[in-house]
Order: structure tokens, then sequence, then C-alpha cells
């Protein structure tokens, strides 16, 4: 690894042990993903000047108008995916920072993510190879189409809330693959768990949460 913010490197171990604790307390309970997230060093994955506020319950700004999803968002949509189960081909909409891709790559065998912001992207690429993450795939491009060459996946995400759920995600899960992803415009998105069943997709609505908006196209 870099010496890039080596000098937090002692408080990072500290606060990063406080932020687990807090998702404890805020209710996640899969062990697997507090252990990932005890491991996943986010102060690299922000700008040096917010690298110390790196552990606060917040999202931070990552540039580009995007920010780093909130630890507890990254917790419960990791934990609601997994179901306690580890996860082998997982797709990622919305890299941003490269953040939960990181955590994800410790609980899946294979990663994709697709960012549609090239610059983000680039920022993301040089901060999982300083941390040599080998199974993850970041891609650039426009989230809404998926990635039909990788299809499909057991398990996709979705990091910025569309208004409702992309159906070529949908036809991109395996038989018995979850999709979790914030749906819905502005004040009133929900994070939404879907289920296929051969055929049919069951949808369940989870609580209420605030994500940027999933945009079309790229930049
Ligand atoms: N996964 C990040 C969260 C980044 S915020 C983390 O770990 O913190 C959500 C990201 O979704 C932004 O970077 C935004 O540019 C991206 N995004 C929005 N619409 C998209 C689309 N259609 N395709 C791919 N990425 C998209």
């Amino acid at each position: 690894m870099s010496v890039r913010h080596s000098g937090i490197g002692m408080t990072s171990d500290r606060t990063r042990a406080r932020m687990i604790e807090r998702l404890r307390e805020q209710g996640i309970r899969d062990i697997d993903v507090l252990s990932a997230m005890s491991q996943v060093p986010r102060h690299l994955f922000v700008g040096e000047v917010l690298a110390l506020r790196a552990y606060e319950d917040t999202a931070l700004p990552i540039g580009f108008g995007q920010t780093i999803s909130h630890p507890y968002s990254v917790a419960r949509m990791v934990e609601v995916l997994r179901a306690g189960k580890p996860l082998l081909k997982v797709l990622e909409i919305g890299a941003g920072c490269g953040y939960q891709a990181a955590v994800l790559a410790k609980l899946s065998r294979e990663v994709y993510s697709v960012e549609r912001i090239a610059s983000l992207l680039g920022q993301a690429r040089r901060t999982i190879r300083e941390l040599r993450i080998p199974n993850i795939k970041l891609k650039h491009g426009d989230g809404n189409a998926g990635l039909p060459e990788m299809a499909p996946f057991d398990g996709i995400i979705l990091a910025a809330a569309a208004e409702r759920p992309p159906p070529s995600l949908l036809t991109q899960l395996t038989d018995g693959g979850r999709m979790v992803l914030p749906c819905g415009l502005g004040e009133s998105q929900r994070m939404l768990l879907i289920e296929r069943q051969g055929d049919a997709y069951h949808e369940q609505i989870l609580e209420m949460v605030r994500f940027v908006p999933l945009l079309p196209g790229v930049a």
C-alpha cells in the first residue's frame, strides 16, 4: 500500500473500530459484513482532506457532485443482498470511489462495478490497485443497461436511486438471484429487495433511504 494518509494510520484503526460498534448498535447483525467493513480502509477512498472524517456516520463528497455512501447504507444493503450466504458474481451500479465494491469483494468471488463518470472511475481504479484487490472489475458505462456480457449475477446492488427497477438489470439476475436498490424520487426513496424465481420477481419494500439519483448516459 502507498504511504498516502499514513499519518492517520493508528487513528483510523481506532475510529474504524468505533464505526463497527456503531453499525452493530444500528442493528447490523451479519458478522461477515461487519468483519469486511472492519478490514477495508475507508479513509483511503476519500480525499486526504476528508480522511479524518471518513469513519463518521455520514455521506462525504468525493467530487463531481457525488458522495461516498453512508457506512450504514453500505452495511445494510450488503447484509440484505447476502442474506447470510457467500456471493459468487455480483454487479454493482455506481462504483463512485470504489468503497462498497471493496467491501463486496471481501464477501464475493467476483465483483463487477459500473460507473458513468470516467474521472471518478479513474480514482476508484487507483485506490483498488493500491489496495491490491484482485477480484473487482471496474467498467465505464451506463449502469441502466447492466453488464450483459458478464450476466447472470447472483447479486445486483445499486448505489444510486432508480425511479423503478431497470428492466435489463432484472433479466441479468440468476434464478434465485437478489437485487437491492434504492427506488423512488427525492424524499420518498425506499430500499427494495427483489428476488428472482424463474420468471417471477418478488419484491419487498424495506426502510426509507436517501441516495443520489441514477442518471442516464455516461460522463
Ligand atoms: N458505491 C459508492 C457510492 C457512489 S454514489 C460508494 O461506495 O460510496 C453513486 C454513484 O452512482 C455515483 O458515483 C454516480 O456517478 C453513479 N451513477 C449514477 N447513475 C449511474 C448510472 N446510470 N450508471 C453508472 N453509475 C451511475
